[in-house]
């Protein structure tokens, strides 16, 4: 009999295939002992999972394109020359040897010795480290475990057409498993919004979060059917359902070659205005797939993926390296650099660690906070709009004297490179993101500091919501419709009008073909979104009339109240103009 999970689809698209159960967290293992005879064997057990985790590494280590501006081939031989350490391989041997205990316990012991050496530092970069230490352990635990139930000697860790099933996975891990050429994933936490699943909708990965149940009903190895638009998981399918998947997946494959026919076009409406479609890059390597559509340029470019998966972060030079590398590839068309937005779900190497992520030192306060590591950033983008069109965008601003100490900041970056005879734009645009409901509130004093905005709804609808966007228990509450979340972007919109600078959207909400004619409506002009959501989007700008929107829109929001809005957007989008 089949089994179906439901959670929710962040990513669409069919895939069946293979489930590759990733276990997360501290694994847990009892202990066991081992009589004297075994002992040798024990050992044998212990070092040929040493082994795996090694073939494993190498064989992801030899995926990486040459290309890629993330070091992640760095992070990985490190986590390489760990698994030569004496400290995680002989000491544990020895153990084995001295307490007659399995292979599991002996790791664990080891672990907890060498962790609680790390936290006992001051550093807070090294003490974070402890963290490397246990994604080399559990890669290790892994296969102890599973060589109780299989051969797996890791070779086959290239996930060719795995569909991963994990608690959790971070942001920094769904890059890692790119790499390994996953097919899709589903996890049992997580939202929407998650970066993790805002990367898989830029692979263009079927995904789906909030999947309970998975590690509890799913084995390793079965084969099942992931739905990312309605958010199932299958398994054990019956061939009718199999069947029916099948043309499912075919139906978008011709939905896919019918909106490439749009690639071309101009994003104009029928009533001839023309709407500005830019694209919303994580990895500089992102940008060859940009480049193939008709995108206006970049109007978010996530630069903390280059601070994930690696031991240091990227300096000066590797910066604007990887800046350059992206507008050279654009040809004269714009590109947006947000600044580091690290923090909440974003980690990496413990930027940004605390206990309230995303009402904490997160994005432009932690920048603000580390300026040893914000200046670098800000000179490498002030040095690469030397070479093109380059907006220099703030992420999270919240009041404006923070956003007058950037600007100072900004000022004063300029000035030493000029003292140093470098070369950068002097009028480079600087623009800041809307995305905390005070901001939205004073749109207008933001508007008249800067020369462009753009509405982050991610986190706009995150906090005027109080709703933490990873979180799977509350996601039922994310209503991008709600009438506090619309009354704030047309505050933006309209603040930036009476500026005279331009308003784009860069969150998920700009990407969703549902909302285009909303959007059109309030007076938005310029949308920005993962490369894969452009040409539909084109699609109904194309069928669209501002004209006529703009009234039906503005009755919309003077009248609707919670829970009314669904319906009313569903008929302007049936609607023949
Ligand atoms: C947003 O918050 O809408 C946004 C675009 O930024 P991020 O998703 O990276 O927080
Ligand atoms: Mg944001």
């Amino acid at each position: 009999m089949s089994l179906a999970l439901s959670g929710i689809g962040v990513s669409r698209g069919v895939a069946i295939g293979k489930a590759h159960i990733i276990l997360r967290g501290s694994i847990e293992v009892l202990e066991s002992a081992i009589p004297e005879h075994l002992v040798d064997h024990e050992i044998v057990r212990f070092l040929n999972a040493v082994d795996s985790a090694r073939l494993q590494l190498q064989a992801i280590q030899k995926r990486i394109p040459a290309n890629t501006g993330v070091d992640i081939a760095a992070f990985i031989e490190t986590h390489l020359l760990m698994l030569d350490d004496a400290m995680l391989v002989t000491i544990p041997v020895d153990l084995i040897r001295e307490h007659h205990c399995n292979a599991e316990w002996a790791l664990k012991l080891q672990r907890d010795a060498v962790v609680s050496v790390f936290e006992k530092m001051d550093d807070a970069y090294l003490r974070t480290r402890r963290d490397d230490i246990d994604h080399v352990i559990n890669r290790i635990q892994r296969f102890l475990l599973d060589s109780n139930q299989s051969d797996d000697k890791g070779e086959n860790i290239v996930m060719d057409n795995a569909i991963v099933l994990a608690y959790d996975l971070t942001p920094a891990e769904s890059v890692m498993l790119e790499h390994q050429g996953i097919k899709a994933f589903a996890t049992e936490c997580g939202g929407p919004l998650s970066h993790t699943a805002i990367h898989a909708r830029s692979m263009q990965i079927p995904a789906m979060v909030g999947t309970h149940g998975l590690q509890r009903y799913i084995q390793d190895g079965e084969t099942v059917i992931l739905d990312g638009l309605q958010g199932v998981l299958i398994a054990a399918a019956d061939e009718q359902t199999l069947d029916y998947y099948r043309e499912r997946q075919e139906k978008e494959f011709q939905r896919q070659i019918e909106l490439a026919k749009l690639v071309d076009m101009p994003a104009v409406t029928r009533d001839g205005t023309a709407v500005r479609l830019m694209a919303n890059i994580e990895l500089p390597e992102d940008i060859d797939a940009v480049s193939r559509t008709s995108a206006n340029g970049v109007g978010l470019y996530r630069t903390e993926f280059l601070y994930m998966n690696r031991l240091q972060p990227p300096d000066e030079e590797e910066q604007y390296d990887c800046y350059v590398g992206v507008i050279e590839a654009l040809k004269g068309k714009p590109l947006t650099i947000r600044t580091l937005d690290m923090g909440a779900d974003k980690q990496a190497g413990g930027i940004g660690v605390c206990s309230n992520s995303a009402l904490g030192l997160r994005a432009i306060r932690l920048c603000l906070k580390n300026r040893s590591q914000f200046t670098p950033q800000l000179r490498a983008i002030l040095r690469a709009s030397a070479h093109g069109p380059v907006r220099l965008m703030i992420p999270m601003l919240s009041n404006t004297s923070e956003l007058h100490e950037v600007l100072a900041l900004i000022n004063d970056t300029k000035i030493s490179l000029q003292r140093e005879s470098m070369a950068f734009a002097a009028d480079i645009q600087i623009g800041g993101m809307i995305e905390v409901p005070a901001a939205a509130l004073t749109a207008a004093d933001f508007a008249s500091h800067l020369d462009f905005l753009s509405i982050g709804t991610n986190d706009l609808i995150q906090y005027t919501l109080a709703i933490d966007r990873v979180d799977d228990e509350v996601n039922y509450l994310y209503d991008p419709l709600h009438p506090a979340v619309l009354r704030l972007i047309k505050m933006t919109i309209d603040a930036g009008k009476v500026a005279g600078i331009p308003v784009a959207m860069c969150g998920e909400m700009a990407g969703d073909p549902r909302y285009t004619r909303l959007l059109l409506g309030m007076g938005l002009s310029e949308f920005s979104m993962h490369h894969t959501a452009l040409t539909e989007v084109k699609s109904v700008i194309h069928s669209s009339s501002i004209e006529a929107l703009k009234p039906l829109v503005q009755e919309l929001l003077d009248h609707t109240r919670t829970g009314q809005i669904p319906e009313r957007i569903e008929s302007l989008n049936q609607n023949t103009f």
